[in-house]
């Protein structure tokens, strides 16, 4: 019969385990603004209830090289948190969510 022993001491635990997410409530249910988006991502247009988090956009390229920017939002609604990635030389942009939404 095998034993399990655990013998060797763990100092901190899960405290250096970081966290996924932040300790905020667990997912609420998707607006219907960010589930009508989650439909339509290729919209240019922010919902009327997204803020803008950080007014300069990200500007980075892809794996293939492609320069794309990217911009975060926050659902004052639901509080989503959105991507939009907008890529030079192309005629739609994405809207993607930080997490998948909850219908
Ligand atoms: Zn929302």
């Amino acid at each position: 019969m095998a034993v399990m022993k655990s013998a060797v001491p763990q100092p901190l635990g899960t405290l250096a385990m970081p966290a996924a997410t932040p300790p905020r409530e667990p997912a609420r249910p998707a607006c219907a603004h960010c589930l009508a988006l989650a439909d339509d991502s290729r919209r240019r247009e922010p919902h009327p209830c997204l803020t803008l988090c950080n007014t300069a956009p990200l500007v980075s390229q892809s794996a293939a090289g492609v320069p794309f920017s990217m911009m975060s939002f926050t659902c004052r609604e639901c509080g989503t948190a959105w991507r939009l990635y907008d890529r030079a030389n192309e005629l739609f942009v994405s809207w993607v969510p930080e997490h998948p939404l909850v219908r």
